[in-house]
């Protein structure tokens, strides 16, 4: 018997840009059963998620059996009620991450471009190079997205713009009205997107997530997580909302049961349980101020964050790989930022207040043996 398909010397080729997107890599995790422990590189809830949707996920475990509901008609009209929002223009997704694929499918491909800000959330450019289209930064100023560099880079074939906001990993933000001058002055042709990952987190008067902008703006979209405040990064569960001819191309890219069942009931029980996002809230902006605050003293270049975690820069790119292995033997992870182009920084996590001291006493150790040696 032949093998043609080695025979011929043929073989699969992936469609052009496939293979030039790097796999993205996400924060270390490490074992945390032992005990005393601070995983602080992946910005999840240090206090988990709500005990009610703990409680509905482990319910949703009864029916495994059973194809979940396409539509997440339950969950969309809970987070239509919470927020204001017509149900009918919310698409839920597999994580936000897969409404960033839908929105990079539907409207981009080769010859294309995909624009962001110098140090926004990697899976823009990673997507972006995955359909065969360009990725483009534009240059930020002091560590925040600045517009009008934004507004001076779009061209003819500029067909979307993403904006996170408060951005990872700067903790940046842009002002309800820079959103509103950036929407206003981008061509109607260009998607602009709001990733609002963080924004349940922020508690500045002249923030805003942009739902406003989406009833305004035919091209505008704001994305939503459940894996961030909410607590159910593990679920995968993100939504979007934007006007009706968006949606409509992003539910045509979707599966049609691309949301299970226990994201579905666990979201919903999330939604309703605003008491604990409250909490996650105030106990965050109490340890976000705390962190910001003992860092500085220490020395490390703090900027200003609003999220709920901080970046902490070091003199160098070595001394920063250092802090980083210097922690995580003492059993608190930070993560490495240097892929997004600020290696002598790291990104920590606002954790539970065991954990920001254990993160600020390490950082202390470090130092000192540092100016020992
Ligand atoms: C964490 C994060 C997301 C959320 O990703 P999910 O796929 O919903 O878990 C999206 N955007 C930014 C900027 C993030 O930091």
């Amino acid at each position: 018997m032949t093998d043609s398909s080695v025979s011929s010397g043929l073989k699969p080729v992936p469609r052009p840009g496939v293979m030039d997107a790097p796999i993205y890599v996400p924060g270390t995790h490490i074992d945390e059963s032992g005990g005393d422990v601070a995983i602080l590189s992946a910005n999840e809830n240090p206090a988990g998620a709500s005990p009610m949707a703990v409680d509905a996920a482990g319910e949703a475990a009864k029916g495994l059996h059973r194809y979940p509901d396409g539509g997440s008609v339950a969950l969309r009209q809970a987070l239509g009620e919470l927020h204001g929002l017509d149900p009918d223009r919310i698409i839920c997704g597999a994580g936000s991450d897969e409404l960033i694929t839908f929105l990079i499918r539907a409207y981009a491909g080769p010859g294309d471009e995909v624009l962001y800000s110098q140090h926004g959330f990697a899976m823009y450019k990673i997507t972006a190079l995955t359909v065969g289209a360009t990725p483009v930064a534009a240059p930020e100023t002091d560590l925040r997205t600045d517009v009008d560099a934004i507004l001076s880079m779009v061209s003819p074939a500029t067909k979307l713009v993403f904006i996170a906001n408060p951005n990872n990993p700067t903790g940046s933000y842009l002002s309800r009205d820079e959103v509103a001058k950036l929407a206003r002055d981008l061509p109607g042709n260009v998607i602009l997107v709001l990733d609002a990952a963080y924004a349940e987190y922020v508690s500045r008067n002249d923030y805003g997530a942009g739902e406003d902008l989406v009833d305004q703006y035919p091209n505008v979209v704001m994305l939503r997580t459940f894996s961030k405040i909410y607590g159910l990064a593990s679920l995968r569960l993100g939504w979007g909302y934007g006007q009706p001819d968006v949606i409509g191309a992003m539910n045509r890219l979707r599966s049609p049961f691309n949301v299970n069942v226990p994201a579905q009931l666990a979201g919903l029980a999330a939604v309703r349980d605003q008491a604990f996002v409250e909490k996650s809230r105030t106990d965050n902006e109490r340890w976000l101020g705390w962190m910001t605050a003992q860092l500085t003293e220490l020395g490390l270049h703090v900027p200003p964050s609003v999220g709920n975690f901080v970046l902490a820069g070091f003199a160098d790119e070595e001394t920063a790989n250092r802090a980083s292995a210097f922690l995580e033997g003492r059993g608190i992870v930070p993560r490495k930022v240097g892929g997004y182009g600020l290696p002598t920084y790291l990104r920590i996590t606002v954790g539970l207040e065991r954990e920001c001291r254990m993160l600020v006493d390490g950082l202390k150790a470090f130092l000192s043996e540092e100016s020992g040696s």
